[in-house]
């Protein structure tokens, strides 16, 4: 029979080769390669239990959000004609279990007929995300603004046929950011349009039993239309990225 000391050394080493066998065959994408992805906003984990702080913009992102002084609707005209509202924000809807978490926006015509129609920023933003979360999501874009209330806003454009921006880059307002899509043919075309008040990415889910960051878009946009009139002038984010001289605010 073995001493008590021996066996312990004997259970030990078993261990460590089952450790180093371990280590050998773990995938490597369960390793620190994983983490970072193209598509998922900075440190965010591709899989795997949502930690929020991976969510938040970083300091060099934060600085960047540029101030948006108004906002308008997101497709059709400026205005937002042409347009209209297929399921508006917090409904009930009973099949998929929670309150819609947007706007459903659709072209007139109905159906498919709006399948690749402009979507436009809703207002001057940093492109902070750009990825497809799910299939049934699709194509997401994700705009953060700084509104003239001092409010943190982000603005969340889904289902969409294309991506036309690259995250990380200054938009203004009423610039394509993509196009509708119908994300994956799981639904007729149209923009699902969110507006949230929040420092961070989450996509979240498009229904929910509690609204959390999120906002009327529609209401939203409508208040935030109100800017001040000085504030009306073209947008100097517009002509700086179209390469004009810069113009001094008043
Ligand atoms: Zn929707």
């Amino acid at each position: 029979m073995l001493k008590p000391s021996a066996n312990l050394m004997f259970l030990l080493t078993l261990a460590g080769a089952a450790l180093i066998v371990a280590l050998g065959v773990m995938p490597l994408e369960h390793g620190v390669a994983r983490l970072q992805n193209a598509d998922e906003p900075l440190a965010m984990p591709a899989a795997g239990e949502l930690d929020h702080r991976f969510h938040l913009l970083s300091a060099w992102q934060s600085a960047s959000v540029p101030d948006s002084p108004r906002f308008d609707p997101p497709m059709g005209s400026e205005q937002g004609a042409l347009v209209y509202n297929a399921q508006k924000f917090w409904e009930m809807n009973e099949k998929r279990g929670g309150h819609h978490t947007g706007d459903d926006l659709n072209g007139i015509g109905g159906m498919n007929t709006d399948l690749g129609d402009p979507i436009h920023a809703a207002a001057d933003g940093l492109v902070v995300y750009t990825g497809e979360p799910s299939p049934g999501w699709g194509n997401i874009v994700v705009l953060a603004h700084k509104a003239p209330d001092g409010r943190k806003l982000h603005s969340m454009y889904a289902h969409l046929h294309r991506i036309d921006v690259t995250r990380g880059s200054l938009v203004a307002r009423g610039a394509r950011v993509g196009a509708a899509g119908t994300a994956n043919g799981y639904y007729p075309a149209h923009l699902h349009f969110e507006m949230r008040a929040t420092e961070g990415v989450d996509i979240g889910a498009g229904y929910a039993m509690f609204p959390l960051n999120r906002l009327d878009p529609a209401a939203t946009v409508a208040a935030l239309r109100r800017a001040a009139p000085d504030r009306h002038s073209v947008s100097p984010l517009a002509l700086a990225v179209a390469g004009a001289a810069p113009v001094s605010r008043p």
